[in-house]
Formats: structure tokens, C-alpha cells, sequence
């Protein structure tokens, strides 16, 4: 259902008088329904606590479905950059005396957008300064309807649409003057509002039509047998998985023993989920993780909208950033958190069109290695997240777990982090991996964040620099000084898995051409064949993929290569499970220990030594081979 919110009666008029809707009214607001048209119309009263107050009141009063779509309509003060008549969606609302702001999250629309400030009192002259690239609104209202909005639903179901009706010249509008206004800009909101509501009941049926069948198959498995609540979370994971994982339900049901007359017991129960787990795992179809990424259906539209913190609005990197997207909409932010880490975020939406926000690092600039990753023997193993979250997309990622959204924050007081590096050198010396929670290769075009940290080391031999990427960007290798102690590290999977994924990476030939350039031109040469997938004919892929990799490079090109199978803490997995519920990594029957879920350990070793040898086969030596097995992290 639409539910249009207006403050006034001229306002209201301009609805009413297009559908016939039926007037219930409230304590603190009017509501007017049409039941046909799936719409409601919330008069609030004008002022911001009159809205927040009638919105509160909605909101208790009626429960909010996941399609429900809320749109605040209404008119507004402009500033010198608007006419009277222009109609905007508005990217931020802030409440004008206590600069305290809330961001509805907006994608792909066909509206002009704007920053909106709520007063207590008419403004009749324009005094926000000019920050970012969009015009300033004012109105009475819009913080008053956010406030409660946003508690109980998601920001980019909410939407504040506002048509300029003076200039903050003081200019009054009589109330027919304000219908017309609204009643010329209604048709395209309203178009728009319901594409918006069709899609999102195409994705939730999408979304949820799996799920129902897994509880289905899980119900009547469960129906003759003892099981605990535990067992029975294992069923259903296990049949998420195998859902996941392109078996059928009569494959599934031909694997389980014939149900008798008389209850299984517990004991049998458990004895069903071993068999039914042995025979998922030897079982999964080559069709596994269902539909491969078709990018052309679609198409990402990353960074339209820019957050940028105020203290960082006039950086030179900043600066730099914003001149290569000079379409965006820039948003002035008081922290990055307020965006990044805000409630109900859209996931599925920020996957498409992620934001970026550009901030200050006041805190930490540089870590210890994490047990889960490779230290390569290095005493001082360090590394720094001054970017986080990924251009790329690829299902397996940790970061998906690791944040709270998809959209990208940026660092850009490098100058701060080298300086913190110059101390830390002057005591030892330090390898450092700059690219773990991004992947700043691939960011190139766009941030001075790579050219940066190897320009850096190309300067400090005491620095040993990593710099782990899955791009193919020759340009960047060409135009950076090259240095042995800057490791290029390429992350290496089979084709199929790329395209399975590893969303918008480039091709293992595009990739492998970049990593030899950079053996030529100087820098030492890393692969990582990290993570190794448990997937279907995963021994022929990954001994193919070696095979691949020898007929562009010779043993000779690489310092060393490391090897490590899927691993990813418990909490993670969790987060990863809601981000990307139809991939069957996130659904695999890991075993856990403490806290970090891998494969079996045989099957670890498995999957490891069909790499190793081949490479072995080819020439590589074991000094030149850095494995993650299970007990590597000393947790496991
Ligand atoms: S390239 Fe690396 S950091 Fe980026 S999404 Fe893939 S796994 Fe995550």
C-alpha cells in the first residue's frame, strides 16, 4: 500500500480529489482510504509535532507490511536555485534548529533532489549555507513525519517529495494555489511510487517462495521423526542448502529412509541428518548457487549519491573524488556512521546503487593481522581498512558480514595514516596489507588510495606492501614506480566461479595479463588461490585453474603463492546468510570451532592438496607455498 502524508487540508485536496476515499479520523490525524487504489492519505496538521505526533499514532495503530511504501507530499520554501512549481525528492531532512538530520535512502528515480531543513517557524529568507551541489528546501513538517518513520521502516520505503511554493520571500499561497501545485506534480510521483511498490512485491515473492518450500519439506521430514529444536535448525539449513545447491526435492527424499508406523526416535533422527548431509555434499548438482550473475539484466549504478563528512567537504581528496563524479548528488554529513550505520538498510538496493562516504579517520590506522589471514611469516603483519567495502560483489565476502550495508566508506586523511606509518617504521620494520576490506586496485580510476600506499613504500624499503586484488588494471601497474618490496597479489579462481561469484571481477586471463605486466615491470609477484570453494568437480576446476595459470606465467615470475580454503567467523556467516540468501555458500554445513566455521578437515585437505601438487607439478617449491589450514589460526 502507498500511504501519502500531508500537513494541510489544500495539500489533502489535491489526492481527494483524484480517487474516492473513505475519512476515518484519529486523536491526532485524519486518514482517508481508498481500498481499490491500495492508498492512504494521512492528513498530520501543520508543525513538526503535529506530524510527529500523528505519525506516532499511525504507526501504533497500524501494523506496517515490508511493501508499504510512505510518501510525505507537500510544499515548501526554496532557495535561489528553485522556481515556484519544482518538484524535488529530497536525499536528506534536517531539523533546522539542532542540525540533527535523517537520509531516506533513494535509488534510481527520475526527480530532481534536494536537502530539506523542517522549521518551527515560516522561514522568509533563505540562510543555509551552500554546502554539496543540491538546492535547499524548507518546510514544517517533514523531520516531525521522519522521526517515527524511520524506527519502524525502512528508509528507502520513505520518501519526501516537496513542491517549491515561494521563495522565502514571504510570500503566502492562497490555499487553491497550493492544490494546484500539488495536484501538477502527483501524476509522476504517483507513477513512480507504484513502479516502486510492484517491485518490491516481485522481490518479496521472489525472496520468500524458496523459503516456504524449505519449511514445507522441513515440516514433513520433521513429522516422523523426534527432533529437537537444534536438529531441526540443522534440517532446515541443511535443505536450504541443498536447495541452494540445484537438488531436488525427489533426489533429496530418495536419499532419506521410508518412514514407518511407529515414531522415530531422537537417536534416528540424528542418523537422518548425517545421511542426509553426507549425501547433500556428494551430491550437490553442477548447477549449484542457481542462477549465474547476469549483469547485463543488471546493470549497477554505483556512487549517485555522495555523503561527505563537513570537517572533510574542502580535502584535497575529497575534492579529487568528487571531480570524477561530477553527476552525484553530494550530501553533507556530520559521521559517516550516520549513513553507514544506520537501521533498516537496504541491501538488496545498495548492492545495485551503493553510496559512497567520504570521511575522516579519527581512530585507529593501523591493525594486527587477523589469525584467520596470513602473516607469510612476517614478524610486524599489519593491516589497514582506509577503505570499506568493495566495488566488486562477491557472494563469499566477509565484509558482507563484517558491515552494517553495502555502501562504501572512504578515508581520505591519507596524510594522517603516512605519518602514522613513519612512526611505526622508525621502531621496526612492518608488512603491511593495505587492501583486505576493499580492493584499492580495482578503485584506481577513482580513489588516489592504491597510488598512494605503493608510492609510499616505493620510498620506505623498510615497508613490505601487499596489495591484494582480483582487478585487471594494466594502467595502474604501468603508471606506478615499481619496487620489490611492493607485492602485487592476485586472488586467482576458476572461470566458473567468477562468473558464479565473483560479480563485476574481471576474467582469470584479464587478470593473470595484469599479474604478468606486473612481474615485468618489477614488482614481486603474489597469487592467491584464497578462498578455495568446496563446490561440485572443485578438484578439476582448481587443477585446471593451475594448469591455466602456467600458460602465462612461469614458476620463476612468482615470489610466493598462497592457499587457503573458505573460512568465516560464526556472526559473520550469520550476516552473510540475510545478504545472500540464495548462494549456497552461506547455507553450507560448516562445522564450527571457536567461532570460525570451515569444511571438514579432510575435505580441507583435500581440496589443498589437489592445488599444491598441481602446483608442485609445475614447479613450484614448497619454500615458495603459504597454506590456511584449520589449525593455522591456532583457533581451530
Ligand atoms: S574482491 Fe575481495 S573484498 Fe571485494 S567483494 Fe570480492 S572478496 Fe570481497
Amino acid at each position: 500500500m502507498i500511504i501519502l502524508i500531508t500537513a494541510i487540508f489544500p495539500e489533502a485536496n489535491a489526492i481527494l480529489s483524484g480517487f474516492s476515499m473513505k475519512k476515518v479520523a484519529y486523536n491526532s490525524f485524519t486518514l482517508y482510504e481508498s481500498e481499490q487504489d491500495a492508498l492512504r492519505l494521512l492528513l498530520t496538521g501543520s508543525g513538526k509535532l503535529n506530524a510527529a505526533m500523528a505519525m506516532t499514532e499511525y504507526l501504533t495503530i497500524h501494523s506496517v507490511s515490508p511493501q508499504d511504501i510512505f510518501c510525505n507530499i507537500g510544499i515548501c520554501g526554496g532557495d535561489s536555485d528553485s522556481s515556484v512549481g519544482d518538484a524535488y525528492l529530497c536525499a536528506s531532512v534536517t531539523e533546522l534548529t539542532t542540525g540533527k538530520s535523517v537520509y531516506p535512502e533513494l535509488y534510481h528515480h527520475p526527480f530532481p533532489e534536494a536537502r530539506l531543513f523542517t522549521s518551527d517557524t515560516p522561514v522568509t529568507s533563505p540562510f543555509i549555507k551552500q554546502e554539496g551541489n543540491l538546492p535547499v528546501l524548507y518546510d514544517m513538517e517533514a523531520y516531525g513525519v521522519a522521526v517515527p518513520l524511520f524506527r519502524k521502516v525502512m528508509p528507502s520505503h520513505c520518501f519526501f517529495y516537496k513542491i517549491v511554493s515561494d521563495i522565502c520571500d514571504g510570500t503566502v499561497p492562497s490555499p487553491e494555489a497550493v492544490t494546484k501545485l500539488i495536484q501538477r506534480q502527483l501524476a509522476p510521483l504517483l507513477t513512480y511510487l507504484k513502479m516502486k511498490e510492484e517491485e518490491l512485491s516481485l522481490f518479496l515473492t521472489e525472496n520468500n517462495a524458496p523459503q516456504h518450500k524449505i519449511d514445507s519439506m522441513a515440516k514433513n521430514i520433521a513429522a516422523d521423526y523426534t527432533f529437537s529444536t537444534t536438529m531441526e535448525r540443522k534440517l532446515k539449513g541443511l535443505l536450504t542448502y541443498a536447495f541452494h545447491a540445484g537438488l531436488s526435492e525427489q533426489e533429496l527424499f530418495s536419499a532419506l529412509p521410508k518412514p514407518t508406523d511407529t515414531p522415530h526416535k531422537k537417536k534416528e533422527a540424528l542418523q537422518l541428518l548425517d545421511a542426509l548431509e553426507s549425501f547433500v555434499l556428494t551430491n550437490k548438482s553442477t548447477s549449484d548457487s542457481g542462477k549465474p550473475f547476469d549483469l547485463s539484466s543488471d546493470p549497477r549504478r554505483p556512487f549517485r549519491h555522495i555523503y561527505v563528512e563537513r570537517d572533510v567537504l574542502t580535502h584535497p581528496v575529497t575534492r579529487q573524488i568528487l571531480s570524477r563524479l561530477p553527476n552525484s548528488s553530494v550530501i553533507p554529513v556530520e559521521h559517516y556512521k550516520d549513513v553507514f550505520n544506520r537501521g533498516k538498510q537496504d541491501l538488496s538496493m545498495q548492492e545495485k546503487e551503493p553510496s559512497l562516504i567520504l570521511a575522516k579517520n579519527n581512530g585507529t590506522y593501523f591493525y594486527p593481522g587477523a589469525p584467520v589471514c596470513q602473516s607469510f611469516g612476517e614478524e610486524h603483519f599489519m593491516y589497514t581498512s582506509c577503505v570499506m567495502n568493495c566495488l566488486y560483489d562477491c557472494d563469499y565476502c566477509y565484509l558482507q558480514g563484517m558491515y552494517p550495508g553495502r555502501n562504501m566508506v572512504v578515508f581520505v586523511n591519507l596524510e594522517d595514516y603516512f605519518k602514522e606509518l613513519d612512526t611505526l617504521l622508525a621502531n621496526h620494520p612492518v608488512y603491511l596489507c593495505c587492501s583486505y576490506d576493499s580492493d584499492l586496485a580495482a578503485l584506481n580510476g577513482l580513489l588516489p588510495h592504491a597510488k598512494a600506499f605503493c608510492e609510499y613504500a616505493a620510498t620506505h624499503p623498510e615497508l613490505r606492501l601487499e596489495l591484494r586484488t582480483k582487478s585487471a588494471a594494466l594502467p595502474f601497474v604501468r603508471e606506478l614506480p615499481a619496487a620489490k618490496n611492493i607485492i602485487m597479489a592476485f586472488t586467482l579462481s576458476p572461470d566458473e566461479l567468477i562468473c558464479r561469484y565473483e560479480h563485476y571481477t574481471p576474467s582469470l586471463r584479464a587478470r593473470l595479463r595484469t599479474a604478468k605486466e606486473a612481474v615485468k615491470r618489477g614488482f614481486s609477484l603474489r597469487l592467491c588461490f584464497d578462498p578455495i570453494l568446496d563446490v561440485p568437480n572443485a578438484s578439476e576446476l582448481y587443477s585446471t585453474l593451475v594448469d591455466n595459470v602456467f600458460s602465462v606465467l612461469s614458476p620463476e615470475d612468482l615470489t610466493d603463492v598462497s592457499l587457503g580454503v573458505f573460512r568465516i567467523s560464526k556472526d559473520y556467516l550469520k550476516q552473510l546468510k540475510k545478504a545472500k540468501p540464495s548462494c549456497s555458500v552461506s547455507h553450507y554445513p560448516y562445522e564450527l570451532t571457536n567461532n570460525v566455521c570451515h569444511y571438514r578437515k579432510e575435505r580441507c585437505e583435500e581440496l589443498l592438496s589437489v592445488v599444491r601438487d598441481t602446483l608442485c607439478r609445475h614447479g613450484i617449491t614448497e619454500n615458495q607455498l603459504f597454506l590456511w589450514t584449520p589449525d593455522e589460526s591456532g583457533e581451530i
